[in-house]
């Protein structure tokens, strides 16, 4: 969080303004400066990133044409499947790769039948989906490709950001997440048609003062929200600098422990370091994910296994889907631990948590 008194100047004016929501100033003036940040032609702010997921596919009119299939991956949050779902679509899972848990696009083309009309790939932990490979797919096959970017706030693939690729991405600002407005999220995307329409839907599909040409819902981020954002923006080179410090001693800490992956970015990546996810190879390692949890847990030290279960096995979607279609995706499920990182940890503090996970292993 920024300082109180950071956030209290921030909100000083709103006591004489008394715009409180609404796309105000605030509103408006974070909404210029994440774009900027971000590096993305234009930015859309929604109240909360799930919120801005509906919004965008039902801003496409997905579904409209009877297509109404959406290739996407099991290995993320509910917010990325329910989305798809609430919008009265139909998810198709995809399988991931073992290396950076983003989907594989080589098990795409496979997945294309005449009813797919979108792919919603995640770039999850912060790993930059494979763009270009995606992009080909969904040219080839008139489909449009909307990322889920929620993990991915500030990551840069070649010195582009990477909400600047397929035709639009969400971000999540949530209090969880690398920079946050509280609650809060955005749609950033390239084409200007969509700013209008976007912001129409997010206030009741009104477009004028006598008119009301969309069946819209109410996703507004208020002004509060807005500061709080405006403030923590001041400061996301710095948070994002030292959870680098701290992921880089977790691997030096860790690197070469039999049976521990890591995904470490790529070189042409500048990443974020929102999450520390762990993979354990019981048989290598010696231990279980489950036995690395609860042995932190007898410490006092709080980590989550992020993604398990994975969404096609949620009691809402098992008895539709096959979580055995995507093996790769549930053998990283039952492996994976996100161990704890954020800014203000402290290294020796990491330099602990690792002489924990290691004892696992004797
Ligand atoms: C956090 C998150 C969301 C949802 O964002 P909210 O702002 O919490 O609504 C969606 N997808 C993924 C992968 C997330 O981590």
């Amino acid at each position: 969080m920024p300082s109180f008194e950071e956030y209290c100047d921030e909100i000083r004016d709103l006591w004489d303004t008394l715009w409180l929501t609404n796309r105000g100033v605030k509103h408006r003036q974070l909404e210029d400066m994440i774009q900027e940040y971000l590096g993305v032609e234009y930015m859309t702010l929604f109240v909360n990133g799930h919120s801005a997921l509906e919004c965008i596919l039902e801003t496409m009119e997905l579904g409209r044409d009877g297509r109404n299939e959406v290739i996407t991956t099991p290995f993320t949050f509910a917010s990325t499947i329910h989305a798809i779902v609430r919008k009265g679509l139909k998810p198709v899972f995809c399988d991931i790769k073992p290396d950076d848990f983003t989907i594989d696009p080589d098990k795409i083309e496979a997945l294309v039948t005449p009813r797919t009309c979108a792919i919603l790939p995640v770039h999850v932990y912060g790993n930059v989906c494979d763009v270009d490979a995606i992009g080909s797919i969904v040219r080839e096959h008139d489909l449009k490709v909307v990322y889920d970017a929620a993990h991915a706030f500030g990551v840069l693939k070649d010195g582009v950001g990477v909400g600047s690729f397929g035709d639009a991405s969400m971000f999540s600002f949530h209090a969880t997440k690398v920079f946050h407005t509280i609650e809060g999220g955005a749609i950033a995307h390239s084409d200007s048609l969509l700013c209008d329409k976007l912001a129409q839907w997010r206030n009741f599909g009104i477009t004028g003062t006598e008119s009301v040409e969309y069946v819209g819902g109410n996703s507004k981020m208020n002004e509060f929200a807005a500061a709080m954002g405006i403030c923590n923006l001041r400061h996301i080179d710095v948070e994002i600098a030292k959870r680098k410090a701290v992921a880089e001693r977790y691997w030096a800490n860790l690197e070469g422990v039999p049976g521990i992956q890591f995904c470490k970015p790529k070189p042409n990546v500048r990443h974020n370091y929102a999450y520390m996810p762990v993979l354990f190879d019981p048989s290598a390692f010696g231990a279980t994910r489950d036995d690395v949890l609860e042995a932190l847990a007898a410490e006092g030290i709080g980590a989550r296994k992020y993604f398990y279960p994975i969404a096609s096995d949620f009691e809402c979607y098992r008895s539709e889907h096959d979580s055995s279609e995507t093996p790769v995706a549930k053998w990283a499920g039952d492996r994976i631990l996100a161990l704890p990182i954020y800014a203000d940890l402290a290294l020796d503090d990491v330099d602990r948590i690792c002489a924990v996970v290691r004892k696992c292993a004797n």
